[in-house]
């Protein structure tokens, strides 16, 4: 036996974010022995899957998503029973703003057989008083929220008492592919594996590139754009302090100031008030030189809408946080394997809903299988 087929792992995995622990613990459910290695802790706050709250939906205007976001529902019933913790709440969700899109969501939902009702924005109002809807509503009650950092707490304890390992404040410092075998080297060490997932967010072009050839074939990865996204939290004005009073919201297609263009969401998160976001407001990223300073322009312009759009928050109440968001250009993920190689992507924004079925297709694409979803492809 040569040195290379005595490696100690089935499978590694970079990046104990979201997607990679999810990875790892669908591979260790599955007996596997897998190593997950974090550049950083369990709790850091440098990438994309801290902080409290998500949204979770079902409703979304492409049909693959609506379907993953069905089996994903499944797996985090699964999760949650056999760790004994809360993580998606079915609370509610609601989508407002052009008649298209809004249709899309509806006929999606509807082809599924789920549940939805479209509202006018008065209907919609009485029922929510907190939030002024616009023109076209649509709610589907299997939306709701997900929680985000206990999700990654709960994906590394679970990975541990299945038998996998965790290094964390472990960085990879470099991914070969030869032959059969990824090559992966950390500072003090060189491991090697028939399998490597990387699943490191915004790194994972730093670390892989944008072309990787692989046994004479040469794979491009379509591109992904990192940036630094930046929601606020608001206190919600007395009388509209009750958690019940506010579902998942997004709000799409506002397009009256262009500063604050386009879609925004937002959920009440627990013990910190309700989260307002827009999807496409944000500072370029510089991951070596990550600031944490708060935008100030960008944080005002949010509390105009807010005082614009939600009757039920004070927008002179803002708290305000950092994020990465990584967007592959049309929004899809990159979910695929060439060889040894399997690439996990963050998932453009939108990804946190899906986590415990991202890992269970990772994985079986780690373990051998092949993409089919023409858009998750390389
Ligand atoms: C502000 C914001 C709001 C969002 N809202 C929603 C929402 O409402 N609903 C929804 O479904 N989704 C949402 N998302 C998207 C979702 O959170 C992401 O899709 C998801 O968290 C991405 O997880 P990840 O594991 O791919 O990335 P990350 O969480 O960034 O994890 C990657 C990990 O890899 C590690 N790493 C990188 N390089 C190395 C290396 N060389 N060695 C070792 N480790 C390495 C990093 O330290 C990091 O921990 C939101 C995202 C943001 C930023």
């Amino acid at each position: 036996m040569n040195a290379r087929e005595q490696s100690q792992y089935d499978h590694i995995v970079i990046g104990g974010g979201a997607m990679g622990s999810a990875t790892a613990w669908q591979l260790a459910k599955r007996g596997r022995s897998v190593l997950l290695l974090e550049q950083f802790t369990k709790d850091h706050v440098s990438g994309s899957s801290h902080g409290g709250t998500r949204i979770f939906r079902l409703g979304h205007e492409q049909k693959t998503y609506t379907t993953l976001g069905i089996a994903a529902l499944d797996l985090w019933r699964e999760l949650e029973a056999e760790s004994n913790e809360t993580l998606v709440e079915l609370i509610g969700h609601v989508d407002h703003g052009p008649a298209e899109v809004v249709a899309d969501i509806e006929s999606n939902l509807k082809a599924q057989g789920l549940a939805c009702e479209r509202m006018s924005p008065e209907q919609a109002n009485q029922r929510w008083p907190g939030i002024t809807f616009d023109a076209n509503v649509v709610y589907s009650p299997d939306g709701g929220r997900a929680h985000a950092q206990r999700t990654v707490d709960t994906l590394w304890r679970r990975t541990v008492e299945l038998g996998g390992e965790i290094w964390d404040n472990t960085k990879v410092e470099s991914v070969e592919i030869d032959g059969d075998f990824a090559i992966i080297e950390t500072a003090d060490q060189t491991l090697q594996t028939k399998s490597v997932v990387v699943s490191a967010g915004a790194w994972l072009p730093r670390l892989i590139g944008h072309h990787v050839s692989l046994r004479g074939h040469h794979v491009s990865l379509r591109p992904l754009h990192a940036v630094r996204a930046q929601p606020s939290h608001f206190a919600p004005r007395p009388g509209f302090d009750d958690i019940d009073m506010w579902p998942t919201f997004i709000h799409r297609g506002l397009s009256a100031q262009p500063e604050v263009e386009n879609s925004w969401y937002g959920l009440w998160t627990p013990g910190e008030g309700v989260k307002v976001g827009s999807h496409l407001v944000h500072d370029e990223l510089d991951l070596d030189n990550r600031s944490f300073e708060i935008n100030r322009k960008f944080e005002s312009a949010l509390q105009e809408y807010v005082a614009q759009w939600y009757p039920g928050l004070d927008a002179d109440k803002v708290t305000s946080t950092t994020c990465i968001y990584t967007n592959e250009p049309n929004e899809h993920f990159i979910l695929d394997r060439k060889g040894p190689l399997t690439v996990c992507s963050p998932c453009s924004g939108h990804g946190f809903k899906y986590v415990p079925a991202i890992g269970n297709i990772t994985a079986d694409l780690a373990m051998g299988g092949t993409q089919s979803v023409k858009e998750w492809q390389f």
